[in-house]
């Protein structure tokens, strides 16, 4: 499978890169490339356009609600509902409960009704589901609202994304043996972080090393607040394996 980083932004758009969205691709089952979009922050449908055609996404996984993570799901609205060769038929979304009231509230209030014409909202629960040709397990994290990390897994290799999250059991669990795990790191060691939110660049390097992967890609670093190259040495410091800086456009091949 390839992941296509199409923003990596920590908490609000940065200078270089959209809010977090992740695209990831592998043949399914018809031979054609299956597209699963993980989160669909701000600014990120933008850069989907760079690597993908605009209405070739097949599904989407929001892992949790907070505007960073799902705000272009709202402006994807327009593409599938108003093209001129659509309306194109609703594509499967799995989030957390709420999400479509949630979602059309940002859209227009809810004026206009549901956006069911556009997405078929599934919730989601912690265990595995089948998404095309991939296996994706979910588990709750650490973190103010119901959040989901990921694990994907196909042809024997295994993607593991942290979502946001504070250090705990389940993002371990998820990202056991990882070929790639693209792990938070919103915060920067040494300074009164809050308890329960986000992960530091040591805490994503902790759990990368007790969770046995192979490669540890940061992720969700808040360039105005903090410093990439600290959470890259900070990460470094505690786990072995190769260490990056996820960066947008970045491709990876898995
Ligand atoms: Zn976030
Ligand atoms: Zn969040």
């Amino acid at each position: 499978m390839r992941l296509t980083v199409l923003g990596c932004a920590g908490s609000f758009p940065g200078p270089d890169s959209a809010c977090s969205a992740y695209l990831v691709e592998a043949d399914g089952s018809s031979g054609q490339k299956f597209h699963l979009l993980l989160d669909f922050g701000a600014g990120s449908l933008s850069a989907l356009q760079r690597y993908a055609s605009l209405t070739s996404i097949d599904a989407i996984l929001l892992t949790h609600l907070h505007p960073d993570h799902v705000l272009d799901a709202c402006n994807y609205v327009v593409v599938r509902r108003y093209a001129p060769d659509g309306p194109y038929p609703s594509l499967p979304v799995y989030a957390p409960a709420g999400a479509g009231q949630r979602l059309a509230a940002a859209y227009d209030g809810g004026s206009e009704g549901t956006l069911d014409d556009v997405y078929r909202f599934h919730d989601l629960q912690p265990g595995s589901l089948q998404i095309g040709p991939f296996t994706v397990t979910v588990d709750r994290v650490n973190h103010p609202v119901e959040t989901y990390g990921v694990r994907v897994e196909h042809g024997g290799k295994v993607l593991a994304y942290s979502a946001d999250t504070a250090p705990c059991d389940a993002l371990i669990r998820l990202a056991q043996d990882a070929d790639l795990f693209l792990c938070e790191a919103s915060y920067v060691d040494g300074e009164d972080n809050p308890p329960d939110l986000h992960l530091t660049g040591r805490d994503a390097g902790e759990a990368a090393t007790k969770a046995n992967v192979s490669r540890l890609v940061l992720t969700h670093v808040v360039e105005a607040w903090g410093s990439p190259r600290k959470a890259y040495e900070s990460a470094a410091s505690v786990f072995g394996g190769p260490v990056e800086i996820a960066r947008a456009g970045a491709r990876i091949d898995i």
